[in-house]
């Protein structure tokens, strides 16, 4: 999902619908467009940058716009399926996937709607364009055409002669923002920092909800049909975002950026427990102390990297509070037919809090009886802290690379936080050992800043990635899972085929495809499993495959033909696996930029336009 803004106001809005979606690039996109009203409609499109949209704007003046950054998902990215997709003087951007809209498509063209997109957010032009011949309003009408919607979206749109915008949301974020003043006006987008620059109070749209823009208010109705209150229902918030947070500064890209913001964003995230000798369960929300309380196991909710999270947190949780944890994919979860166990703790992990999988898991956990929710989240405001009865939040800041990292390590260091706490309340923890784990948490900050200084010799061993088609991540233990997120983050970034495997694995089949042009990864830290790793990498040694293997300083592995070593400068017990996934966030970062692939975005885009930005070295 890429990004939308939408302006009405006093005064000219064209210059903050382009600052908005430039705010939005780090997304990534293929294609830009605007709408605008003067007061007829002028529609602008571009598969080039938001630079050259706006060269094209050049001039325009309007009180009234929608703009869109596309990352097509139904038909190619090209001028004719960039947004805005327009109806008869009405246009609509849209972010997300409508589900039916074959067969919406198929209704509209008997009814005499002629398509010009192959984009499913055509539909949601047509349908609206549809229903104002029965519902004049615009309002009203895009309430009812959004209800035949399947899918998930955030929209905008506006109307020739109108005077307001009309934005909807459902499965996808969408925000207000309120001006300020005379000619303040207000505002909608996908994402606060398309915002700051105008105002920095913001109303945070609820699944469901259709709202109207106008110069001087909105209004806001809900999923049920009924209007809700500002801010009695949908409170505003002031947005602490800083412009330190969005902006790059000194980096190359936000990727490289988040993963040196790592160290402060895990003191923020434990600032709370300060100089805490003990925990309280009170940390996780005023119902802590009931809802952790003799819990007799733990569910986990997740997709992509913070499953990989919830993967870690299992071997905390069950080796230091001796409850027995599940992990589950979101998306499997929540379509599967499982076996509800009313008194387990379901922890739901995400970033942003408004994963739609995830969202949707808590909600058939709930559905089959399981009240006891806690969400792990970096945002406050976000739907699925809003869903879940605790709440942890990750205090990383924004997010904005594609790829995660800090929001990561935050999040491990709030489940080990629970694993600790959970411990606690089973009475399985001496409050010499929970003294121990709370110092080992508050010295994680420089632990990991020792790591980062590793980046110069890892850049080096990435050069030799870039050349490759595949690799293997090897992990025992916790960091198995760190093994697979080190994989994740190599396919995702560099787009280099990766897997990871427990170590133990190798034997029972991808040793096969082991050789000299398959690269593996070892995660190798001085643990009880270094000696049976160590028999893994002399399989792969044996078949002249190249190891590269992150060690702890006093990890008993050495360095020969065919094995390089990288030691990191200290052991870090329980929490080695927050230590070790950082050079494996720098090792794709730096294949990524070998190889010429864009970090700032994901899933498969080979984008030039990387060159563009120009590259300020750190
Ligand atoms: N599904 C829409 C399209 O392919 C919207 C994609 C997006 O979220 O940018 O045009």
């Amino acid at each position: 999902m890429c990004g939308i803004v939408a302006a009405v106001s006093g005064f000219n809005v064209v210059p903050v619908l382009i600052e908005g979606l430039r705010k939005l690039e780090y997304r990534g996109y293929d294609s830009a467009g605007l709408a605008l009203l003067n007061p007829t409609l002028t529609r602008l499109r571009s598969v080039g940058r938001v630079a050259e949209l706006a060269a094209q704007a050049e001039g325009q003046v309007a009180h009234h716009g929608i703009a869109h950054t596309r990352w097509a998902t139904h038909g190619v990215p090209s001028e004719r399926n960039a947004h805005p997709h327009v109806s008869a003087g009405l246009a609509v951007v849209h972010n997300g996937i409508i589900e039916n809209y074959a067969e919406l498509k198929q209704a509209l063209m008997a009814d005499g709607y002629v398509f010009t997109s192959d984009t499913d957010t055509e539909v949601i032009a047509h349908l609206i364009q549809q229903t104002l011949k029965s519902t004049p309003e615009l309002f009203a009408a895009v309430r009812i055409a959004t209800a035949r919607l399947v899918g998930a979206y955030a929209i905008a749109v506006l109307r020739e002669w109108d005077d307001c915008i009309v934005v909807a949301r459902h499965g996808a974020p969408l925000l207000l923002g309120l001006g300020e003043g005379e000619n303040g006006g207000n505002y909608a987008a996908s994402d606060a920092s398309a915002l700051l620059q105008v105002t920095r109070r913001m109303i945070y749209l609820e699944d469901g909800d259709v709202a109207e823009l106008r110069r001087d208010g909105i209004r806001i109705v809900g999923a049920d049909g009924t209007a809700a209150n500002v801010p009695a229902d949908r409170p505003v918030h002031q947005s602490t975002l800083s412009a330190n947070d969005v902006e790059l500064g000194d980096y190359r890209h936000y990727m490289q950026k988040e993963i040196f913001e790592q160290p402060q964003a895990l003191a923020a995230t434990l600032e709370m427990i300060g100089g805490a000798q003990a925990l309280t369960p009170n940390l996780f929300g005023v119902a802590g102390p009931q809802m952790l309380h003799d819990v007799p196991s733990v569910l986990i909710l997740a997709c992509g990297t913070s499953y990989h999270a919830g993967l870690v947190a299992r071997y905390w949780i069950e080796q230091l509070a001796g409850i027995a944890c599940k992990v589950e994919i979101a998306s499997e979860y929540r379509y599967r037919v499982s076996v509800p166990n009313p008194q387990q703790l379901v922890v739901a992990i995400s970033q942003s809090g408004e994963t739609a999988d995830t969202l949707a898991s808590v909600k058939h956990a709930k559905a089959l009886g399981m009240g006891r929710t806690l969400a792990i989240c970096n945002v406050a405001e976000s739907a699925i802290v809003r869903e879940c009865a605790l709440r942890f939040l990750t205090r990383a800041g924004p997010e904005i690379g594609v790829a995660s990292t800090k929001a990561f390590t935050t999040q491990l260091a709030a489940l080990f936080l629970l694993a600790v706490t959970l411990a606690k309340q089973s009475g399985r923890l001496t409050p010499e050992q929970e003294a121990g784990h709370l110092a080992a948490l508050r010295h994680l900050p420089v632990a990991v800043q020792k790591v980062l200084a590793l980046e110069p010799r890892i850049q080096a061993w990435a050069a030799r990635f870039a050349d490759k088609q595949h690799a293997l991540f090897l992990g025992r233990g916790p960091h198995y899972p760190i093994a697979l997120e080190g994989a994740l983050k190599l396919k995702e970034i560099s787009y280099i085929h990766a897997e990871g495997y427990p170590a133990g694995e190798l034997k029972h089949g991808p040793l096969a495809l082991v050789d000299k042009d398959m690269p593996v990864v070892s995660v190798a830290p001085n643990d009880a499993l270094l000696e049976k790793l160590k028999s893994n990498l002399k399989e792969v040694a044996a078949r002249g495959g190249e190891l590269y293997v992150f060690a702890d300083a006093d990890s008993a592995v050495d360095e020969e033909a065919g094995v390089h070593v990288l030691r990191l400068p200290e052991h870090y017990g329980l929490l080695s696996p927050v230590l070790h996934v950082v050079p494996l966030q720098l090792l794709s970062y730096h294949a990524a930029l070998v190889k010429g692939t864009d970090p700032s975005t994901s899933s498969g885009r080979t984008i030039s336009y990387l060159k563009k930005f120009a590259p300020v070295g750190r």
